[in-house]
């Protein structure tokens, strides 16, 4: 029986590994589930997988866990340091699927106490990539990559020598408006945002997808996961988000990874490495699928991409002040402070405020560092967005 955690249990990426492993309860002892404020989806995944802990990180809801697992022997915890605690716990595997850069710590804290960690947490490597790849080497444990792209690219490159990789093409969905007329994104609302047209995420990463913040980050995540130079790594718009990576090698032949818009292969992969196993995910049918196409990633659409870009050049702490700038930028247009197309204005100001932050030594890169920046980087966009409202 393999010992596993996830963190971030209750969200979209942790239901989907969820409903893996309750397909295999002989093979599992859940060690710890976390969640945040949908305390009664944890207490039922609790008590249908027999976790040894049930987290959230919302200190105020302890008592409303404590009631709903009462009886169960099932041990409730609360806040931040008890999320930490049980990232400690001894595991032979964690998802790390919490959503922002709040999701650093525990999965840093879980490769520490010895698990390989299943990464969809793409905050982790854009805010601090060679603090988790340090991690994961010093440990001896693997750093797995869950989001679709960097899974269908970790594939790919199954095999193959690494120095014989010309060019690297992340996909993009181009998510609720790809094809709105540019002079309407500035009255883009939030629920118009969370729509996508291929995918089932959660609100924020929907959103993400949207403006392309999401592709911007999965960007960095490409370079830091996988050690390529920026002008490798592209992205292309293909709307049937079938094709989710190629690799362009020095012969002129891609390698592509084509699956179903389905989270649940890229975690099965993850859970199962090094083998695979079947999963219950739908198989394609090419001839009904009829075509793939593709269109290019307008940097006048989506100016995230061209930040991505800049950061990516600039290296060290910009990635962590870009992520929590976006974050920030983020709950302003959820909570209607402002319009759709401010959010990369927001990131941009604040990037060019903290420009310092750049060209640090990977190897000099600590956690305190990584949050001293983030720390920084939320409150500079707190400020650039009080001045536009
Ligand atoms: P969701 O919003 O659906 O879920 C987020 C999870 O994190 C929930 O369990 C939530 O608890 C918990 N949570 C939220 N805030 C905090 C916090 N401050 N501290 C601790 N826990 C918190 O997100 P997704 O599942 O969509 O995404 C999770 C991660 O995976 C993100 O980094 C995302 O970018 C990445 N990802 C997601 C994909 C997807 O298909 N959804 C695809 C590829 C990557 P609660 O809901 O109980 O409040
Ligand atoms: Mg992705």
């Amino acid at each position: 029986m393999r010992k596993i955690s996830i963190f971030g249990a209750t969200g979209s990426i942790g239901q989907s590994t969820i409903d893996l492993i309750a397909r295999a309860p002989q093979d599992y002892q859940v060690v710890a589930l976390s969640g945040g404020k949908n305390i009664a989806q944890l207490a039922e995944d609790a008590k249908k997988l027999g976790a040894q802990i049930a987290v959230t990180a919302e200190q105020s809801l302890l008592d409303d866990l404590r009631l709903a697992l009462a009886g169960t022997g099932i041990e409730v915890a609360a806040g931040r340091a008890a999320l930490l605690e049980a990232a400690d716990r001894p595991c032979d595997w964690a998802m790390s699927a919490i959503v922002g850069a709040a999701g650093l710590e525990p999965g840093l804290r879980a490769m520490q106490a010895g698990a390989h960690l299943a990464l969809a947490n793409k905050e982790s490597m854009v805010c601090a990539g060679p603090l988790m790849l340090r991690t994961a080497r010093s440990r001896g444990v693997d750093l797995l990559p869950v989001d679709s792209e960097h899974s269908a690219v970790f594939q790919a490159l199954m095999g193959e020598d690494i120095s014989a990789v010309e060019r690297v093409i992340i996909t993009a969905s181009g998510g609720a408006f790809r094809d709105w007329p540019l002079q309407e994104l500035a009255r883009a609302t939030p629920s118009q945002a969370a729509t996508h047209p291929n995918w089932d995420m959660g609100q924020r990463i929907t959103i993400d997808s949207a403006s392309m913040f999401n592709k911007a980050l999965e960007l960095i995540e490409t370079k830091e996961f996988f050690d390529f130079k920026p002008e490798q790594i592209e992205t292309v718009v293909h709307p049937e988000s079938m094709i989710h990576a190629l690799v362009g090698f020095n012969d002129g032949g891609f390698m592509a990874h084509v699956g179903p818009a389905d989270m649940r292969h890229a975690i099965g992969f993850a859970l199962h490495h090094p083998t695979r196993k079947k999963l219950p995910v739908e198989r394609l049918d090419l001839v009904k699928l009829g075509q793939f196409t593709f269109r290019d990633p307008c940097e006048t659409r989506w100016p995230a991409l061209r930040l991505a870009r800049e950061v990516m050049q600039a290296g060290g702490l910009m990635g962590a002040v870009f992520n929590a700038s976006k974050e920030i930028a983020l709950d302003a247009f959820i909570a209607e402070q402002i319009g759709f197309t401010d959010m990369a204005a927001v990131v941009e100001q604040v990037l060019t405020r903290l420009s310092s932050h750049s060209g640090h030594n990977p190897d000099a890169i600590s956690l305190d560092m990584v949050l001293e920046a983030d720390h920084l980087a939320r409150h500079e966009a707190a400020q650039v967005i009080a001045d536009l409202s």
